[in-house]
């Protein structure tokens, strides 16, 4: 993620900034140009650049709950901002808890579609894909009388991407996170695997590029049921750490696709965070692990060079995590068929960049 400043005062801000803590401008997010603006009141619900006033903008719908910060542009029919019409069951808002699940999954999700803007790489909605466009179900666990909880199902399915609500909250996300002998579990990772199951219908799936996909990937047409029932019940295979990102990768090929992608944006989006600040890592006697963000993370020439700055980047941000008595915030291995894996979603997501025409996603 980009570092972003205050365009009246230049003030440093954040991409999750309502107001500038200087000037005290209302800020908001312009998915047009990927910035955040400062903004003042106009007539009605509108709004103007303070940098332009001529340009009019309103805020995406869900501001009024303060669950967004992106701005919609007066020509927009849309009632919500190019991340938030993506969703059709948002959460229950009858209570505060609600209102602040909501936020934190809002602002995971933004986080996502960020990425995805970076690459002007925007999904097509249900209006422009009525089939297979991309949709969101943020689904409420269902209590019943007894009060035994049946917990809501994450998942992707033919472009609807359904989030357990109840995951946005820490004691309900570790819970899982531990019963399931996970090492790192997120919001934002939930939205950038099931994103990746979605990439993977349309990139792979729906252009037919089965080939190159099983040569990295192996074959998918294993039946997934199956390989899930066996993954939960066996666990993943002795040395799975020399051939996948993590333990359920090895489930089954879309499974390792979309752990894959999830780990792509991971590290794509830190190392921009790391450049937007000028981190640069030069451990003393150890050049070997220099490491500096020299280039646009969204536009590198290939995975080698993401993964040549994130190693020592990361061992480095575990190290500090350590010190403050955290858990690592990057607890995986990048072995040489890992990498293979992502220089492959590197030339997949490269590609559509190029040629913006045959993109679908
Ligand atoms: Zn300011
Ligand atoms: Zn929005
Ligand atoms: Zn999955």
């Amino acid at each position: 993620m980009r570092l972003f400043a205050c365009d009246n005062c230049d003030q440093v801000v954040h991409f999750d900034n309502r107001q500038c803590v200087r000037c005290n401008h209302r800020l908001g997010f312009l998915p047009d140009d990927l910035l955040m603006r400062s903004l003042e009141p106009r007539d009605g619900d509108f709004w103007q650049l303070t940098a332009n006033p001529q340009r009019a903008l309103r805020f995406c719908g869900n501001a009024g709950l303060d669950i967004c910060n992106w701005l919609v542009g007066p020509d927009d029919d849309h009632e919500f901002c190019i991340a938030c019409r993506h969703n059709r069951l948002v959460p229950n808002i009858d209570t505060q808890e609600g209102i602040d699940r909501w936020r934190r999954i809002s602002q995971a999700q933004r986080h996502l579609f960020y990425s995805l803007l970076r690459w002007h790489l925007p999904p097509p909605d249900r209006f422009q894909d009525p089939q297979g466009g991309l949709v969101f179900d943020f689904l409420e666990d269902e209590v019943q009388f007894d009060g035994h909880v049946i917990p809501a199902i994450t998942g992707h399915d033919e472009g609807v991407i359904a989030i357990r609500a109840a995951e946005a909250d820490d004691l309900t996300r570790e819970l899982a996170r531990a019963s399931m002998n996970e090492p790192y579990r997120t919001l934002l990772g939930h939205f950038r695997h099931e994103v990746g199951h979605f990439v993977w219908n349309k990139a792979v799936r729906d252009r037919n590029e089965f080939e190159g996909f099983r040569a990295v990937f192996g074959d998918e047409r294993q039946d997934y049921g199956i390989a899930l029932q066996n993954h939960y019940q066996n666990g993943a295979p002795l040395g799975w750490q020399q051939n996948f990102i993590s333990a359920y990768a090895t489930a089954h090929p879309w499974e390792d696709f979309a752990e894959c992608f999830a780990h792509y944006l991971h590290i794509v989006d830190t190392l921009e965070t790391a450049r937007g600040f000028g981190i640069a890592i030069d451990p003393r006697g150890h050049g070997e692990m220099a490491s500096e963000v020299d280039f646009d993370p969204y536009r590198a020439a290939d995975a080698e060079q993401l993964v040549s700055a994130w190693v020592p980047l990361s061992v480095a941000i575990n190290a500090i995590q350590r010190s403050m008595g955290q858990p690592d915030s990057y607890p995986f291995v990048l072995s040489n068929a890992v990498v293979t894996k992502l220089e492959y979603l590197h030339r997949l997501i490269q590609d559509r960049v190029a040629n913006p025409q045959q993109a679908a996603a």
